[in-house]
């Protein structure tokens, strides 16, 4: 497998090349060949392989580039648990591999003084110029690369039995009494749509939120 080739895929995915997304790639492709998978089981109709991911940000976007275990085809199972890990999984077995990636440590051993400053900066606070963001992009991307060599022994690697998880049902669809739009079933309440109803839950920056009467609400 080509790391290079991969994060340019992932950098037209993603939007930018940056630390996490190339960590995202790497973290995949270590997992993929532990498990021994092949090209052919990569994004298969089947959802024979499953990515766990235990965080919403950069790493997941290069996790869903290598493995092939995205949002829309019902591969990619979201935890929301804050952590910059995932666990790769077959389905014949459920047996996976978990890893686990030490912001802090890699930031330390592979991050410039210059890059953190600036990201601190423009990120953290929002207070950097333009001239700021494009310097750290810049930044960002040649440290992305280098994220590509950093030796195994960086992540905490472990093989972990999962739980089976469901094939994604495929339900009835019914319509709704005040949009008119047809929904899941699963979906629907009192002949109401979780939307013209005003409560349901979202996946947002900080992770899974109820929204209600339409409005942000409690983080879960
Ligand atoms: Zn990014
Ligand atoms: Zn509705």
């Amino acid at each position: 497998m080509n790391l290079a080739t991969l994060l340019t895929k992932a950098k037209d995915f993603h939007g930018h090349i940056c630390p996490f997304l190339a960590i995202g790639v790497r973290i995949s492709s270590i997992a993929i060949e532990e498990l021994r998978i092949r090209r052919d089981e990569i994004a298969s109709i089947g959802e024979e392989i499953l990515a766990i991911v235990e965080c919403n940000n950069c790493l997941t976007d290069g996790i869903q580039v290598t493995t092939g275990c995205t949002f829309g085809n019902n591969s990619l199972v979201y935890a929301d648990l804050g952590k910059n890990a995932f666990t790769l999984v077959k389905r014949s077995d459920w047996n996976g591999i978990r890893i686990y990636v030490d912001a802090d440590k890699i930031r330390e051993k592979y991050f410039d003084r210059e890059a953190l400053e600036l990201f601190e900066k423009v990120i953290v606070k929002r207070k950097g110029s333009k001239e700021d963001y494009q310097k750290l992009s810049k930044l960002w991307e040649k440290i992305g690369w280098k994220m590509l060599e950093i030796p195994r022994e960086e992540f905490k690697i472990e093989r972990v039995r999962v739980e089976p998880i469901e094939r994604a049902p495929i339900f009835e669809s019914l319509k709704c009494k005040k949009c008119g739009e047809n929904v899941m079933v699963t979906r629907i309440k009192d002949g109401l749509c979780l939307k013209c109803a005003g409560n349901y839950y979202a996946i947002v920056g900080r992770g899974i939120v109820r929204f209600e009467n339409g409005k942000m609400g409690d983080v879960l």
